[in-house]
């Protein structure tokens, strides 16, 4: 076994402490990979603090990795010593399944996430909030060289979440694509729409975001928190993507949608969606929801990222500033995503 040092929090209302892993030996198809970021998701103060109620404590958070290959197995084919890889939320999955042999991993019941999760050798899973992990090469990334590990990290969580969605309903010229929520995800995918093609618009609380939204990309941004956004911008895209993490008026954003328009629901809201019918009924349109993107696609979306100069703006933290990294998140106080910087886990 190799002991890590990582970053776990002991109940839903624990601060977070330094504490050791144990992470197995590489088996054969197996790499270690030296963390040097790891992203802080939303998702992740959900598993901390146990608000789906569903967290095994201890937990170690993190599914936004990249790092440095340091070591692998005998049969390892597809990486070698030095190389940068990443880590998105998955681990393993059956590899036998329909959705594993289509390269949609993320829909296996059999999947083991990252963290919080229990691996098919049947111990529990521990996140990229610690120095080392090790994980068979099927489920590792390449970083192209142009991509910095800090700016690639959130990429593996925030950018895949966008990029499937985004060519799943061919987003790409000729198209009218909103995303609601201009935060990590929403960041991120406003630059994927635009380098698709598609003509991309930010739907807002406020203003604040705006010249960083245009700046990044974005033909348009509006202000939803003004219900005449809603008139003016009725029956006008094609694909709305909402990366809010809260229940949204869905009335008033299924209203955005032209004929044949899909509204995308990537987070998991407390309440249930609820919508009148006849909102469906009205242009034909839809309501789906996506989760994160298989092991292929996950590839595809970082070397497009690099190919278009696209990555996640961060901000670089210590571990020992997780919790306040938090807070700041959930008052949406950060431009656009904290990145834990690994060096800084022995301390403390
Ligand atoms: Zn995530
Ligand atoms: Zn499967």
């Amino acid at each position: 076994m190799i002991a890590v040092k990582a970053r776990c929090t002991c109940g839903p209302s624990g601060r977070f402490q330094s504490t050791t892993i144990q992470r197995r030996d590489p088996g054969p198809r197996d790499v270690l990979v030296d963390i040097a970021f790891a992203g802080i998701c939303h998702s992740d103060i959900d598993h901390a603090r146990s608000t789906r109620g569903k967290t095994m404590y201890p937990v170690v958070p993190g599914h936004e990795i990249a790092g440095i290959v340091s070591a692998i197995g005998t049969e390892v084919t597809r990486f070698v010593i030095g190389d940068r890889v990443g880590v998105g939320n998955m681990v393993d999955s059956c590899r036998v399944c329909a959705s594993c042999r289509s390269g949609l991993e993320q829909y296996c019941a059999g999947r083991v996430l990252a963290y919080n999760a229990i691996g098919r050798d049947g111990e529990p899973t521990y996140g990229g909030y610690s120095e080392k992990i090790v994980v068979d090469e099927y489920f590792v990334i390449r970083i192209p060289d142009s991509i910095p590990l800090a700016n690639a990290a959130p990429l593996f969580c925030a950018g895949i979440t966008l990029y499937s969605p985004l060519r799943h309903w061919s987003a790409g010229p000729g198209s009218r694509v909103a995303i609601a929520g201009f935060g990590g995800l929403g960041h991120v995918g406003v630059q994927i729409s635009k380098a698709l093609g598609a003509h991309t618009t930010v739907l807002e609380l406020t203003a604040a975001k705006r010249e960083d939204a245009l700046r990044l990309g974005a033909d348009a941004y509006a202000v939803v928190g003004d219900p005449a956004t809603f008139i003016a911008l009725a029956t006008s895209f094609d694909l709305v993507i909402s990366t809010v993490p809260a229940n949204v008026d869905l009335e008033a954003y299924l209203g955005l949608l032209a004929v044949d328009g899909t509204f995308v629901n990537l987070s998991i809201p407390q309440k249930p969606l609820s919508v009148a019918a006849a909102s469906l009924l009205a242009n034909r349109r839809s309501i789906a929801g996506t989760r994160s993107g298989g092991l292929a696609e996950s590839q595809e979306m970082i070397d497009f990222c690099a190919a278009h100069g696209i990555s996640a703006q961060v901000e670089v933290i210590d571990a020992d500033y997780i919790d306040e990294a938090y807070e700041r998140l959930l008052a949406g106080d950060v431009r656009y995503r904290f990145v834990i910087d690994a060096k800084t886990m022995a301390k403390g």
